[in-house]
């Protein structure tokens, strides 16, 4: 019998599971409207909300929304259920890329290519203020065309409340990568720790193995701490040089970024110093050494010509959908059904959406109490149960002819309110309606049992 593929919020195709973190599954899906591949990354609310740190994760997620970059796991959407939140994502086909250092290392120019790209990633979201904290190979992804993508960028609040006990259980295997200050649970720069855990990542991409290890715990955190660098012999001395600035065990005096991007290792492409200079792709600086101005996109040279471009993004329909939910994630946080308004995005001019709520109030025969920008007040003659009846409609603009509508109860009775919502607005409305954004919570606890039957069905289908 051929199975219904499990179909989450209405609009994700579930497929297999990718991998397993701390806080949850991310699973393949795609989407049912443009049919695009993504990632779902699913997280237990519950494990969230226990280390406090909701507030955050939400005004990150709203940074990392409107930050773009070639060489960063783009989020697309944000979405929740009544127990899970699901982060919609760039699906980075080439799995990590630390798959291909299993199977040995790499050669000096590809690992300068990974290097710069990931400079690039973390380079770019410092400048907006935020910070990874959790730089290691599972976050390392690599996209069909071979171009690194860093993945879980703006979730440090989550990976805060990880390190607090990383010392007591370490969760989440290995502390290989991360910084000295972080391990000795100092106040610590986010900058700086990122900065050491690149330097961890070259260091394995160019040795195969990591310059600080030990089957036992302890005496690991005592390597990091030391921080003796090794490098093997077939480091170039310049690579070494740079790797002993980054593996600095005093934050103060590690190098930056900005020093990292200026060093003779990092601009110039390794393998180009043996070859005869190519007349169409390279040129020869001033100091002599052969620079590849070969834009192809596997040099991350492309990454930084378009981080000058990245702007915030020009929102569509597919945006609003998510930007509805993300803005407030706070309603999937408190089970707050009640006091639930009602919103809805309309493809009609605003004029338009007024003078259709005029007509419902007129049908309704309450009065307009007030009509202000964007606001419309309904007030009812009658007292009831509760007060006086008022309904409120409020309207943004998204776009001259994109406007998001949240219709909602001020005042009176609660059961009157629904009553009239369900049998005469809600019908009302719909030929002005585009999506009902409350339908998506709906949607959710559907949504939470769906993905139960499909982990079920997915672990039935490998045994
Ligand atoms: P943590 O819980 O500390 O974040 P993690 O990074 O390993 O650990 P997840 O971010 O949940 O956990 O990812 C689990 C695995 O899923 C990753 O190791 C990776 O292999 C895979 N994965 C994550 N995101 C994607 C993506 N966008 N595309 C493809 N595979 C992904
Ligand atoms: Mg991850």
């Amino acid at each position: 019998m051929e199975s219904k593929p499990n179909i989450l919020m209405e609009r994700y195709e579930l497929g297999r599971l990718l991998g397993q973190g701390t806080f949850g599954k991310v699973y393949y899906a795609r989407s049912a409207v443009t049919n695009q591949s993504v990632a779902i990354k699913a997280i237990d609310k519950d494990k969230v909300m226990r280390t406090g740190q909701g507030d955050r994760i939400k005004r990150e997620i709203s940074v990392m929304k409107l930050a773009r970059h070639p060489n960063i796991i783009q989020l697309f959407e944000v979405m929740a259920t009544k127990s899970k939140i699901f982060f919609v994502i760039e699906y980075a086909k080439g799995g990590e890329l630390f798959n291909k250092v299993a199977k040995g290392k790499l050669k000096e120019e590809v690992a300068h290519k990974y290097f710069k790209q990931l400079i690039n990633a973390v380079d770019f979201c410092h400048s907006r203020g935020v910070y990874h904290r959790d730089i290691k190979p599972e976050n390392i992804l690599l996209d069909e065309n071979g171009n690194l993508k860093v993945s879980d960028f703006g979730l440090s609040a989550l990976v805060e409340s990880k390190q607090q006990d990383i010392m007591l259980h370490t969760p989440c295997g290995t502390p290989a990568y991360v910084a000295p200050e972080v391990i000795k649970r100092k106040g610590y720069d986010g900058a700086k720790a990122d900065i050491w855990s690149c330097g961890i990542v070259l260091f394995v991409l160019l040795a195969g193995y990591l310059p600080f290890h030990d089957s036992n715990l302890i005496e690991m955190y005592k390597k990091i701490s030391k921080a003796e660098l090794k490098c093997p012999s077939w480091f170039q001395p310049e690579v070494c040089k740079l790797l002993g600035d980054i593996l600095d065990p005093n934050p103060d005096t590690r190098i930056s970024i900005a020093k990292i991007k200026e060093h003779n290792w990092f601009k110039n492409v390794p393998n180009a110093r043996n070859k005869k200079p190519q007349v169409e792709n390279n040129t020869v600086s001033s100091s002599g050494t052969i620079v590849s101005d070969q834009n192809n996109e596997n040099d991350g040279l492309e990454a930084e010509a378009k981080e000058d471009s990245v702007v915030p993004i020009s929102i569509n329909a597919f945006d609003i959908i998510s930007l509805s939910s993300g803005f407030d994630l706070s309603r999937f946080f408190k089970d707050n059904v009640e006091k639930r308004e009602t919103r809805f995005s309309s493809k009609l001019p605003a004029s338009v959406i007024i003078s259709k709520m005029e007509d419902i109030a007129k049908q309704l025969r309450m009065k307009i109490k007030k009509k202000a920008a964007g606001l419309l007040k309904l007030e009812g003659f009658s007292e009831g149960r509760k007060g006086v009846l008022s309904i409120d409609t409020e309207i943004f603009e998204v776009t001259p002819h994109f406007h998001l509508v949240e219709v909602k109860k001020s005042n009176g009775d609660t059961l009157e309110y629904q009553k009239i919502l369900k049998e005469d607005i809600r019908p009302a409305l719909q030929d002005i309606v585009w999506v009902w954004q409350s339908d998506q919570q709906l949607q959710s606890q559907l949504s939470d049992q769906q993905l139960q039957i499909h982990d079920q069905q997915q672990q039935q289908s490998q045994s």
